[in-house]
């Protein structure tokens, strides 16, 4: 058989739910053809989704960033500032509390509680403030942190990354976000995150959250100079930690943005690398449900094609976002935008819950729901004058 025809037979077999070796996935991701690679990640999609295979789905929520102080200095980071810097800022309880008030008042079931390394952040701070949240806002979901920022509130309050884990799951975590995951190779991580723990630590400490029962998503980071090779090697990690927990529910592969960072842009990924990863990503990670396009970090379009390889979920109208936005991610949509980029890609949208329940399926066009608040970038410091919508008493810094 030709290589080509041995691509082929390797596409039908994981398409058909057989597992890939890394070797295979690092050789269908570099030489497939696209369309094949697409059809085969679809087909994938389409079998794990019997039944519900025409939907794809979106959730409604807000970033809130706590404070942009941090002592870790990833070089692809536009968000932070060392702590003693003049640009350092945090917000009070009574902002964040505001800022869930807004979420709630729009629709929005999560939060993604966000920030820095702060020096002085210890697990005290994350159960203060998420008790707070949930007295305040049971409805709400906080979907929030990962490893890392568990890693350094442990450090600063001397216990166990488990005893940080169970304190701040009582007092009203749901969920990791996953953040921070970046690259796992070490000469990657190594070259944009010195300073953060090892991936196989990251790895180690999800690991103990999926153990004492909570869940959370996973994320990779292209485009800062990683060779194919490693990106596959990232995926063989995540997949190997899977087969031990079962506690990832998703993976969000995103592209670096390069503004205002120390790597400026010297290396990025291409939306055809990107759609290439979310294909063997579906084929590769046949332990993992949910396979989620980025709109934010892709463009609009690229979101939509991506529901062509491999993702049922085109992540959130995200009512608040500084973090990529702060590096030039420029994308911004709104939830009418969603449903029509999901309904031209031949899918039926579905509002989802955090946990991927489908809340609401907008089966009728003509049953949308007409709020037209529900904007991504509502509120962005990240965006010069920022977007508030006059209607809301919406917080611009
Ligand atoms: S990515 Fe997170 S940990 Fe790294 S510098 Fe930015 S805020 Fe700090």
């Amino acid at each position: 058989m030709g290589q080509q025809a041995d691509r082929a037979t390797m596409l039908d077999r994981a398409a058909g739910g057989g597992r890939l070796t890394p070797e295979e996935a690092l050789d269908l991701y570099r030489f497939a053809p696209l369309h094949a690679l697409g059809a085969a990640a679809d087909a994938a999609r389409r079998r794990r989704y019997a039944g519900v295979e025409h939907i794809a789905t979106y959730i409604i929520e807000r970033n809130i960033n706590y404070t942009n102080a941090c002592v870790t200095a990833c070089k692809f980071c536009a968000f932070y500032a060392p702590p003693k810097s003049d640009k350092v800022w945090t917000r009070d309880l009574d902002d964040i509390l505001r800022r869930c008030a807004e979420t709630v008042e729009l629709g929005g079931t999560q939060i993604m509680f966000q920030g820095g390394h702060h020096p002085d952040y210890g697990v005290e701070y994350y159960e203060r403030h998420f008790r707070a949240i949930k007295d305040a806002f049971p409805q709400l979901v906080i979907h929030s942190l990962g490893a890392s920022e568990v890693d350094h509130m442990a450090r600063i309050s001397g216990v166990s990354a488990e005893e940080a884990i169970s304190r701040i799951h009582a007092a009203g975590l749901d969920s990791f976000a996953g953040a921070g995951a970046e690259l796992l190779p070490a000469r990657p991580r190594q070259a944009i995150a010195p300073l953060k723990e090892s991936g196989e630590r990251w790895l180690e400490i999800m690991e103990t959250a999926h153990r004492l029962g909570v869940e959370s998503t996973s994320t990779m980071l292209m485009g800062t100079g990683e060779t194919n090779a490693e990106r596959i090697e990232h995926l063989r990690m995540i997949r190997d930690s899977q087969d031990r927990t079962g506690g990832f529910r998703a993976f969000i592969p995103y592209l670096y943005q390069p503004q205002n960072n120390h790597l400026r842009g010297r290396t990025q990924a291409t939306i055809f690398e990107y759609l290439r990863m979310l294909a063997v990503a579906r084929l590769f990670l046949d332990n993992v449900a949910h396979i989620q396009g980025s709109w934010l970090t892709t463009g609009k379009e690229a979101g939509q094609l991506s529901l062509h390889y491999g993702a049922d979920d085109l992540g959130s109208v995200m009512l608040e976002e500084n973090v990529v936005s702060s590096a030039g991610a420029k994308h911004r949509s709104n939830r009418m935008e969603l449903l029509h980029l999901i309904r031209a890609a031949g899918r039926v949208p579905a509002q989802r819950a955090t946990t991927y329940e489908h809340l609401v399926v907008h089966d009728d066009p003509a049953n949308d729901p007409v709020d037209d608040r529900v904007v991504s970038h509502l509120s962005s410091t990240a965006i010069e004058g920022g977007t508030a919508h006059p209607e809301l008493t919406v917080l611009n810094s």
